[in-house]
């Protein structure tokens, strides 16, 4: 995929609309509780600095309504050299402040989901940002599959590019979909429902499938199996899927009761009362061994749950990963919170700042975002 590379961007003393993704966990004081995306896009900024642009930073913060000032307050923490500014202001009155930036400083402006035409990709929307800035760069891999009017609307405005981050995950996830013979996918979460696209995709691409998680209820279920009281997604699993060749499903699991024990069994053996939560010994060891002999990785989306502490099946496969020789792709916050106790020498293992943005790219190729930015054929 060819996009107009920020590298090829002239922008000494121009106003740059920087959109970077700042959509970060919060405390529950409103402090950053994990600064991944933060730090993965700061040689964007950084370059742009150094280039002496006139920086408006534009970012999306899922949570309701939140400001992004504690935000904008981190990142100044993580890079103290650049002169950076937390206007607070919505676009519309960003105009008067960002006239005064000099070349190398940085405005961030409030949170973009705050107007009305942000995820409606609203033109007005998006002319009032195209008017601030003199080119666009777009640096948030992380919400690429929605079509905004920060993201998609003004790149449609203004000449655009694609940030040093974006630019990484695209060519890091494309070599996730052109794999090496003997490569291996691992999927997991939940939610069967979003996950069917790039499961079928991934099906067509890799020699192994390993479905964990709670998606891999949805499959025991299609198999037959009775999984107790496990969550299921709404849509079954369609028969061609469930029963593909190249898949690898739980083969023992951690099961708790509704009366509040814990056991490990195996997948035909879950009573009623029972919800999986978790993958068991045997199925470690097993996909563990599975990735000690692949060509490459993919991973996304945790094993167990992980918000109750069921972290074994994710932190085992996590440990093989680390073990292991071949290059890999990762993402899911839970499944990067997972391996960021791990070390990996250099940049064989790419951790995408993307979860449904990670997905979506790997079913189809592509993101509404990058559309604007692809390079006409020559
Ligand atoms: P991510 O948030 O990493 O992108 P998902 O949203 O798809 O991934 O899924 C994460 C959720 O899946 C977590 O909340 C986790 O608790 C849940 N999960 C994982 N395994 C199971 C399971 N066996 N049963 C129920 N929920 C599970
Ligand atoms: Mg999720």
């Amino acid at each position: 995929m060819n996009l107009r590379r920020l590298a090829d961007a002239e922008v000494a003393g121009k106003r740059v609309l920087l959109r970077t993704s700042l959509n970060v966990p919060l405390r529950a004081d409103g402090t950053v509780a994990d600064d991944f995306r933060l730090r993965r896009g700061l040689p964007t900024l950084e370059h742009l600095v150094r280039q002496g642009a006139k920086v408006i930073a534009v970012g999306y913060l899922g949570r309701e309504g939140a400001s992004l000032k504690p935000v904008a307050d981190h990142l100044a923490r993580l890079a103290p050299r650049i002169p950076l500014r937390f206007f607070g202001e919505s676009p519309a009155r960003a105009a008067e402040h960002t006239a005064s930036l000099a070349s190398g400083e940085v405005a961030v402006l409030e949170n973009i989901r705050r107007e009305a035409g942000e995820e409606a990709n609203d033109p007005a929307l998006a002319e009032v940002l195209a008017s601030l800035a003199d080119l666009f760069v777009d640096d948030a891999f992380a919400e690429a599959h929605r079509p905004y009017a920060s993201n998609v609307g003004v790149a449609q405005l203004l000449p655009s590019y694609a940030g040093l981050l974006l630019e990484e995950e695209v060519a890091r996830l494309s070599e996730a979909l052109t794999p090496p013979p003997g490569a291996f996918a691992v999927v997991g979460g939940a939610k069967f429902e979003t996950k069917q696209p790039v499961l079928r995709k991934l099906s067509t691409l890799y020699g192994r499938v390993a479905v964990g998680g709670a998606l891999a209820n949805d499959f025991l279920k299609a198999r037959g199996l009775s999984v107790g009281a496990s969550l299921v997604s709404d849509i079954p699993v369609p028969d061609d899927l469930a029963k593909s060749a190249c898949l690898l499903l739980p083969t023992d699991v951690v099961v708790s009761s509704s009366r509040g024990g814990k056991r490990i069994c195996r997948v035909d053996e879950i009573r009623s009362d029972e919800t999986i939560v978790d993958n068991g010994p045997e199925t470690s060891r097993a996909w563990s061994e599975e990735i000690s002999k692949s060509s490459f990785v993919l991973w996304n989306g945790p094993l167990g749950v992980f918000e109750k502490d069921f972290t074994e099946g994710t932190d085992a496969l996590a440990s093989a990963l680390s073990a292991a020789s071949c290059r890999a792709a990762v993402g899911g916050g839970d499944t990067l919170a997972a391996i960021e106790k791990l070390s990996f020498e250099g940049d064989r293992v790419f951790r995408s700042t993307g979860g449904g943005a990670m997905l979506d790219f790997l079913a189809e190729g592509t993101l509404p975002a990058l559309e604007p930015l692809r390079m006409p054929p020559l």
